[in-house]
Formats: C-alpha cells, sequence, structure tokens
C-alpha cells in the first residue's frame, strides 16, 4: 500500500467514524499571504476544507520540478502569464476540466488545455503627475517614445516580467524591429536608470524626478492603503494607453494544479470556488485588480479609474513572445 491509498484508507475510516473529517488543501503562493487569506477564511467557513499556504517568492518553479510527485503542493496561486506559462513548461502543472470553470472563466483568461486559470486581471497603465501632466497628453504606447516626454518617464526594469509582458505584446503588435526602435526610444526619454519597483517610480513622480511612470493598476490601490505611500499616490492620476492598433496591455494573476496535487478533489473544489461571484469579488477586491468572471462588479476605487479597451492579444502569445522581449531590453541595455 503506498503512502496516498494508505492516507486515503485512513481518511474513509475517519469519514465513517465522524463524517466531518478534515480535508485539506496545499497552496503554494508566490503571492503575499495576507492577500488571499480572506479568500480562503470564505472557503474553509463554506467547505470545512483547510488550507493550508506557503508563501515561496522565488524558486518556484524548481521547487516543484525537484519534489517531483512528492510535493505536497495542489495548487499554485502566481501573477503574470509568464509565470503560469514557465510553470506548465516545465511540466509541473497538470490539466483540469471543470464546466464549473468553463462557464466562470472566459477562454481567453485561461490555458485551452486547463493547465492554467487567470483569476484577477491588471492593466500596465501609465500614472501621471496630476500638476505636470495634462489630460490629452498620454495616448498610446507607442508616443511613450515622442521627444515630448525626453527625460520625464521612470519605470522599474526592462527585463522585469511585467515589462518583458509589455515588450511582448509591442513585438506580437509591429514586429521585432519597431519594437526594438521603441524600447531604444522609450530609454532616451528615461529620467533616471530603472531601478526599483512600480510603487518607487510613483514615489519619484512625487518628488518631481519625472512626470509619468509605468505600472500596474493595482498598485494606486496599494499605496493608497499605505499611510506613507498615499501622498505618492495622490500626487498621480492612472492613464490607460493603448496600442496604436489595440488596447490597454492586460496580465493576470492565476492558479494551476500541480501534477503531484495530493488532495486533487478538494483542490478542484477551491479552483471552482476561486472563479465563483463571491471569491471573484472578495479576490479583485482585496488586490484592486479586475474580477475575471464577467457580471462580477468592481470595487468601488477601481471602478473609479474609468473604463477602458482591454487589448485582445492572447495570453499564451504574450509568454511566448517573452524571450524575444528579453533579448531586446538586453540589446539595447535598456537598464544600462
Ligand atoms: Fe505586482
Amino acid at each position: 500500500m503506498n503512502a496516498r491509498s494508505l492516507l486515503l484508507g485512513t481518511a474513509l475510516l475517519a469519514a465513517l467514524a465522524a463524517p466531518a473529517v478534515a480535508e485539506e488543501v496545499n497552496i503554494y503562493s508566490s503571492r503575499q499571504p495576507e492577500l488571499i487569506q480572506p479568500l480562503i477564511d470564505a472557503f474553509t467557513a463554506k467547505t470545512g476544507i483547510e488550507v493550508n499556504i506557503a508563501h515561496i517568492d522565488k524558486g518556484m518553479v524548481e521547487r516543484l520540478a525537484s519534489e517531483g510527485d512528492r510535493s505536497p503542493a495542489d495548487l499554485v496561486l502566481t501573477v503574470d502569464i509568464a509565470r503560469l506559462a514557465q510553470l506548465v513548461d516545465a511540466g509541473v502543472t497538470q490539466p483540469v476540466q471543470s464546466a464549473v470553470l468553463e462557464a466562470n472563466i472566459p477562454a481567453e483568461f485561461r490555458d485551452p488545455g486547463g493547465q492554467w486559470f487567470g483569476l484577477t486581471s491588471r492593466a500596465r497603465i501609465v500614472y501621471a503627475s496630476k500638476e505636470r501632466v495634462a489630460d490629452g497628453e498620454v495616448t498610446t504606447y507607442e508616443d511613450l517614445t515622442n521627444p515630448k516626454w525626453k527625460g520625464r518617464i521612470c519605470t522599474r526594469p526592462g527585463t522585469h516580467d511585467y515589462n518583458l509582458g509589455l515588450m511582448a505584446a509591442m513585438i506580437l503588435h509591429h514586429g521585432e524591429d519597431a519594437a526594438r526602435d521603441w524600447a531604444a526610444g522609450l530609454k532616451a526619454n528615461l529620467a533616471k536608470k530603472p531601478e526599483g519597483n512600480d510603487r518607487a517610480q510613483v514615489k519619484s513622480i512625487w518628488a518631481g524626478e519625472c512626470d509619468i511612470s509605468l505600472g500596474n493598476t493595482y498598485y494606486m490601490g496599494a499605496m493608497l492603503a499605505d499611510p506613507e505611500q498615499a501622498q505618492w499616490a495622490n500626487s498621480v492620476r492612472i492613464v490607460f494607453p493603448t496600442f496604436e492598433n489595440g488596447g490597454t496591455h492586460m496580465n493576470v494573476s492565476g492558479v494551476a494544479m500541480t501534477r503531484a496535487a495530493p488532495h486533487r478533489e478538494a483542490a478542484l473544489k477551491l479552483m471552482e470556488f476561486l472563479s465563483s461571484d463571491e471569491a471573484q469579488r472578495i479576490y479583485a477586491e482585496t488586490n484592486h485588480e479586475f474580477p475575471v468572471k464577467p457580471g462580477v462588479p468592481r470595487s468601488e476605487l477601481v471602478a473609479s479609474w474609468g473604463e477602458f479597451t482591454p487589448d485582445n492579444l492572447n495570453l499564451m502569445d504574450v509568454a511566448h513572445a517573452r524571450p524575444a522581449a528579453l533579448k531586446i531590453m538586453e540589446e539595447v541595455d535598456f537598464d544600462g
């Protein structure tokens, strides 16, 4: 008898003795536990299933690969299509088929093979100084290379996943040569060397070092909730640039079931719960993101940023253009 069937046998005996046997699900999360705890609490309250979260900031793929079939993890929660695609490419996920997930999550936000499912979405936008940037001055991503922005732009490193996603989208829209010109033109307009995270760039706008920065939408909510950072947030407004021939660049946070998944059934229940109206509202609101399930309202704050047109590129195409995006960022020495 192997360990798993022994566990199953034990669980069965326990179930016969006491109907309220504790099931459990183990999550490896690259997101801060406090950002997902409200969801987990709601799930446990509803189902009685215990959820254990291990916060894994770096080396998620390597860890799952080295644990192999002995991994205690059932689910991975992470952000960015690049990281979801890396899990799939490393063979540490398994396909999930669920009518509930397919009904709740639109096709553009999940893997056609069921290897990952988007749970929230975010836009990569421009934070613009309320004082020094006029209404209508920010238009397209392509226009960020316009000389009118010389010395006025801040961004985190070009080799970060978030900027590689944007670059990958630029390649898909215009081809590699035009994307390389864009990266070089953007670099030429930077106020300073790319350093720090998205919030640090908004701080730089607040400090008068630059006028606009690239950043993800949810950081506005995160900054407003922080006593020190709220003043940075209040010095800027969110503008949704678009591609000339498309919309605003989008990415996702998502979930995947591990290949090992020792608690497959309970894990599937949690995945389905995460796509429900209730969980979508909690998850998006806690993280200041957009729900992926149609009809679930945005939080009041997120709705206040206004309507915009999301870009309609396929996210797997974006993930697969990432190596070309990285190559271009290195060729133009974007972070140098
Ligand atoms: Fe982030």
